[in-house]
C-alpha cells in the first residue's frame, strides 16, 4: 500500500525555488511534518563531491534539521533533492542509496517543465507516491502512519556519521609538539 504526500502549494514552490537557485547542483533537504503530511521544507547543503550528479545531505545539517523538527513537535517525514537536467524520477544511485526505507523521497526535475514527483525507495525499487499539492490537506492525510521510526533511525545514523567525521578529523591533527628535555 502506498501512502501519499501531501505538500502546500508554497512548500513545492520553496522546493522549486531551492532547486533553481542551486542549479547546476542538485539542492536537497528534510520534508518535515505528520504523516503524510508535510508542514515544512528544510534546506540541507549538499556535501556531495560531485553535486552536480549526486546529493548528499550535510550531517550536520541533516542532525540541525532533526533537532528542529523535534522541538516544533514534528517528525521526519522524508526528504527532497533534484535533478537540474532531469526529470524527477529516481536515478539507480538515489534507489542505491537511500537508506531509509519508510522516508519519502520528493524529486525535483527542472527538465522542460519544473516537476516534483514522490517515490518511495526501498530494497532496490522504486514506487511512485501519489503528490498532493493542495492549500488544504486531504482529509485521509490527518493521521496517516507513524513514521517515528524513521527518525530515531536517521538520528542515528546521522550522529554516527557526525561522529566518524570528527574521528577523522582528530585523526588528521598533526603529532603533538616534543617538548624540549632541559
Ligand atoms: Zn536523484
Amino acid at each position: 500500500m502506498s501512502s501519499a504526500l501531501w505538500l502546500r502549494p508554497a512548500l513545492a514552490a520553496q522546493i522549486l525555488d531551492h532547486a533553481r537557485a542551486e542549479a547546476p547542483r542538485e539542492a536537497c533537504g528534510l520534508l518535515i511534518g505528520r504523516g503524510g503530511a508535510v508542514e515544512a521544507v528544510v534546506p540541507a547543503r549538499n556535501a556531495a563531491e560531485e553535486p552536480t550528479r549526486f546529493f548528499r545531505l550535510d550531517e550536520r545539517d541533516l542532525v540541525h534539521g532533526m533537532f528542529d523538527a523535534e522541538r516544533r513537535g514534528l517528525a521526519l517525514v522524508g526528504f527532497y533533492h533534484s535533478h537540474p537536467e532531469g526529470v524527477p524520477e529516481p536515478s539507480p544511485t538515489d534507489i542505491a542509496q537511500s537508506h531509509y526505507p519508510d522516508a519519502a523521497h520528493v524529486i525535483a526535475g527542472l527538465r522542460g517543465d519544473p516537476m516534483l514527483a514522490a517515490w518511495r525507495l526501498r530494497y532496490g525499487e522504486a514506487e511512485r507516491l501519489p503528490l498532493e499539492v493542495t492549500e488544504l490537506q486531504p482529509a485521509e492525510l490527518s493521521q496517516s502512519a507513524n513514521r517515528k521510526g524513521v527518525q530515531t533511525a536517521v538520528v542515528i545514523a546521522a550522529l554516527l556519521a557526525l561522529a566518524l567525521m570528527i574521528a577523522l578529523s582528530l585523526a588528521l591533527l598533526p603529532p603533538a609538539p616534543r617538548i624540549p628535555v632541559p
